[in-house]
């Protein structure tokens, strides 16, 4: 997708933010919308019909999070939010909602236009949803999903069950952040299990098995604090 077929819809009611996100989407051929409330937010997320979402979770009418609440019940549109150091719990909070990845300000515009990137490599893989992929290829990493196999580099890698189930939610949503939450529940729905600690160590096998160098993983990034992201490499 070329930069200009992108349509963004910026919401931010600090005006010289949204200036900034304006001017960096402007100055690199995006179509953007830039609006200050939530209640222009749900008009032009219908009549502009973006192809992603710049969303601060502090607006002055609505909560950000139930912004993307709503959107998720008819849409799968990428959401970025936007939200203050201090917000941290509200970004979680938002990840779990649904969305797709977050930006904390202050942020340079070189972050800026990283996430958005990434979330359009998440249009062209959502456009390819559709189709039945058994093959999931991300550089060197390959994972047969009829076969219940994964490879790196050809070779097949010993994964246990959980390791597997692990590195398969991660490849289903490459290039989206997921949360602790997210993750524990998908793998372990409501068991004893179910804490960051066993997923953390989980991670830990996972990555000696699939990274060329665990302690600079190429694949699965960390976000300290909020969870983990499978890059699209
Ligand atoms: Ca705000």
């Amino acid at each position: 997708m070329n930069n200009s077929e992108c349509n963004i819809l910026i919401v931010e009611d600090d005006a010289p933010i949204r200036k900034l996100m304006s001017t960096t989407l402007k100055v690199n051929g995006y179509s953007y919308k830039a609006v200050s409330s939530g209640i222009e937010a749900e008009r032009e997320l219908t009549a502009y019909k973006p192809d992603v979402l710049l969303l601060d979770l502090g607006l002055p009418d609505m909560d950000g999070v139930e912004i993307i609440k709503t959107l998720r019940e008819w849409s799968e549109l990428p959401i970025i939010v936007v939200s203050a150091r201090s917000e941290d719990d509200d970004k979680i909070t938002a990840l779990d909602a649904g969305a797709d990845d977050y930006l904390t300000k202050p942020f340079s515009v070189n972050e800026l236009l990283a996430r958005i990137r990434v979330a359009q490599r998440r249009l062209v893989t959502a456009e390819r949803k559709n189709e039945p992929e058994p093959i999931f290829v991300n550089g060197d990493l390959k994972i047969d999903y009829a076969a219940g196999t994964a490879y790196v580099e050809g070779n097949e890698l010993q994964l246990t069950p959980m390791e597997y189930k692990l590195l398969c939610l991660m490849a289903k949503n490459v290039g989206k952040v997921l949360t602790h939450t997210f993750i524990t529940d998908h793998i372990w729905g409501n068991s004893l299990e179910s804490d960051v600690a066993t997923l953390r160590v989980f991670m830990v096998s996972l990555r000696k098995k699939i990274e060329k160098n665990p302690s600079n993983p190429q694949y699965i990034q960390t976000h300290i604090g909020i969870g983990y992201r499978m890059n699209r490499l």
